[in-house]
């Protein structure tokens, strides 16, 4: 039977495939457009995150919505999820067991959007979608494939507010980002822009 939304977030709601689940407060499953052409994926829910249940809230989600309103985007056009569902304890990098645990729902949701192209926000989505060697300084804004589909990582919002200094690096991806949109994605009207 075809897969659905309905049927994969129930599903997920109920996981406690590791033990993230025993300290999570709400599972976060994804937010915007579940039909997006481009889908970014971050790495795990931090606090306000967990406490509401969406992902990239905060000063992190603040950010993301500017590096998305500087290409012409907004949540409502594209879709955003993380590659584990449940906070990691005291913000600290989900490991390489839980991010295996949760890649069957990751899986899911990728084929349920079937975006046109796949955005990594930092350097844990990258190393489990692109190259597990992957060097988010050296390799950011560079086009890769992920199965038919482009997919570029660029800084996460969080490490941008930890060091303003890559602000302008991050801003050539988004540049890159856009140009890609323009080539590949049929649906999605950007806003006018301001790069
Ligand atoms: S992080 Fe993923 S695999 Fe682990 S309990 Fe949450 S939804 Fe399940």
């Amino acid at each position: 039977m075809a897969d659905t939304w309905e049927k994969l977030k129930a599903e997920c709601a109920a996981c406690a495939a590791c033990p993230l689940a025993q300290t999570r407060t709400n599972l976060v499953f994804g937010v915007g457009r579940e039909d997006a052409e481009i889908l970014f994926i971050g790495e795990g829910p931090g606090e306000q995150e967990d406490l509401q249940g969406e992902p990239f809230v905060g000063p992190a989600g603040k950010l993301l919505d500017t590096m998305l309103a500087i290409i012409g985007l907004d949540r409502s056009k594209v879709y955003i999820i993380n590659m584990v569902k449940c906070r990691p304890p005291r913000n600290r990098d989900p490991q390489e067991d839980e991010i295996a645990a949760c890649a069957p729902w990751l899986q899911r949701q990728i084929a349920l959007v079937d975006p046109k192209l796949i955005v990594c926000l930092g350097r844990v989505a990258a190393k489990g979608l692109i190259d597990p060697e992957f060097r988010i300084t050296r390799q950011h804004g560079q086009w890769y494939r992920c199965g038919d589909r482009p997919i570029m990582a660029t800084y996460h919002p969080s490490a941008l507010l930890r060091d303003p200094s890559k602000r302008p690096e991050a801003f050539m991806d988004l540049r890159e980002l856009r140009k890609e949109i323009r080539a590949v994605c049929e649906r999605t009207e950007l806003y006018d822009d301001t790069l």
